[in-house]
């Protein structure tokens, strides 16, 4: 009958003892099973078959004709159960419908099986990634750490050396200066102008030596920012150095206090006041403002002079180390100036910048976190 209905790979046997052997061996998908056997009935077949199918699903469709065993068979695992005497078209279906839903639990368990090894190779992955991540988390903290040692060695070196190198530079000033001292008078015009070239050239590598150590101490030992005036610390700046008494300055007196180290913005606001009594055409006094406006949550100091300014093509350079616009012999200076201004600012977290033109004055700015108001 199954053979007529197209079904092929079709086997059979009468000893209920072979039935276990026989799927162990062909797996089949449907095994219709009688439940009253000599020697073994039905349901102990079924017990041993469960042995060899470990995930509980029994491709069992009894045949039986008590109907006291179909609901044992069906506890005892088997699918389904067809009732003698048969009606074909009923066998028929019901092996039809069992034989599909056998395909769709192997499709099943394949899937669930192939999501499985690919769950667990992604695991794996995952696994190795993170082994990886704390690997990398580790090497680049002992690079950094070893980076800060040596740049605080490198740090230390370079400030021994140039404050080393500031004793025999002055030895040299002074011998220079005791030699015009006490033989000037005897010197001819040729010798005398060497002695005061080694004197200025002395005294000029002394100042870049000045300035370098500064820029290598700025905002060095500052580790807590804190609340500072601007218009007090501006202050402080302008009765404190010598060179702004013959400069007009004008400050806002009630510009708002920000976060800053306050070694490091004396320094920055000092720089930028000197170059803007110094870049300005003989003759003419420096005249400068100094005032503040807020911006989201910072303030922006603003130091405007009446200077000789800046062409728009040197704005970004003249914050670069050794960098200069204007030459030595006209005006003075190292060219550390406003790197020192542009270190100590990026250090408390702030931004500056210039605008300027040829001949047209210049207006530096400095923006810092605005600090709360006691
Ligand atoms: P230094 O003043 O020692 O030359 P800085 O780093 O302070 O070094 O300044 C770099 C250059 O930027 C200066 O040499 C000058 O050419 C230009 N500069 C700085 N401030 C001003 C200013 N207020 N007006 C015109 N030029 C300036």
């Amino acid at each position: 009958m199954l053979r007529r209905n197209g079904y092929a790979s079709i086997a059979s046997t009468m000893d209920p003892h072979e039935v276990c052997e026989l799927h162990l061996k062909n797996r089949y998908d449907l095994i219709l099973l009688d439940l009253v056997m000599p020697g073994m009935d039905g349901f102990q077949v079924m017990e041993s078959l469960k042995e060899i199918e470990k995930d509980g699903y029994l491709p069992v469709l009894v045949i039986t004709s008590q109907s006291e065993h179909k609901a044992r068979a069906l506890k005892a695992g088997a699918k389904d159960f067809v009732s003698k005497p048969f009606d074909l078209v009923e066998v028929l279906a019901r092996v039809f419908n069992m034989l599909e839903v056998r395909l769709l639990h192997l499709k099943t368990r394949r899937l669930y099986d192939e999501g499985m090894v690919e769950q667990r190779a992604l695991l794996t992955a995952k696994a190795e990634i993170s082994r990886h991540a704390i690997h990398l988390e580790q090497v680049v903290l002992e690079r950094t750490a070893q980076l800060r040692e040596k740049i605080g060695e490198l740090e230390v070196f370079s400030y021994s050396i140039s404050h080393d190198m500031r004793q025999p530079l002055r030895a040299m000033q002074g011998y220079a200066q005791a030699l015009l001292d006490d033989y000037g008078e005897s010197f001819e015009p040729e010798p005398k102008l060497f002695l005061q070239q080694i004197k200025s050239a002395a005294l000029r590598l002394d100042h870049l030596i000045q300035d370098v150590l500064t820029y290598s101490n700025a905002t060095h030992g500052e580790s807590e920012v804190s609340s500072i005036g601007l218009s007090e610390i501006v202050r402080e700046v302008v009765e404190n150095y010598p060179n702004l008494r013959n400069a007009k300055i004008e400050i806002d007196p009630s510009m708002a206090p920000v976060l800053g180290y306050e070694v490091a913005l004396t320094q920055s606001i000092s720089n930028l006041l000197a170059n803007a009594v110094k870049f300005v055409p003989s003759g003419i006094t420096p005249e400068i403002k100094i005032w503040s406006e807020p911006r989201d949550d910072c303030i922006r100091l603003w130091i405007q002079d009446n200077g000789i300014g800046i062409a728009p093509q040197d704005h970004k350079r003249i914050f670069e180390m050794f960098s200069r616009v204007h030459s030595n012999e006209v005006y003075e200076g190292t060219g550390i100036g406003l790197s020192i201004v542009a270190k100590s600012v990026g250090k408390m977290g702030g931004h500056l910048g210039v605008e300027s033109e040829l001949g047209k004055g210049s207006r530096f700015w400095i923006e810092l976190q605005k600090a709360e108001l006691p």
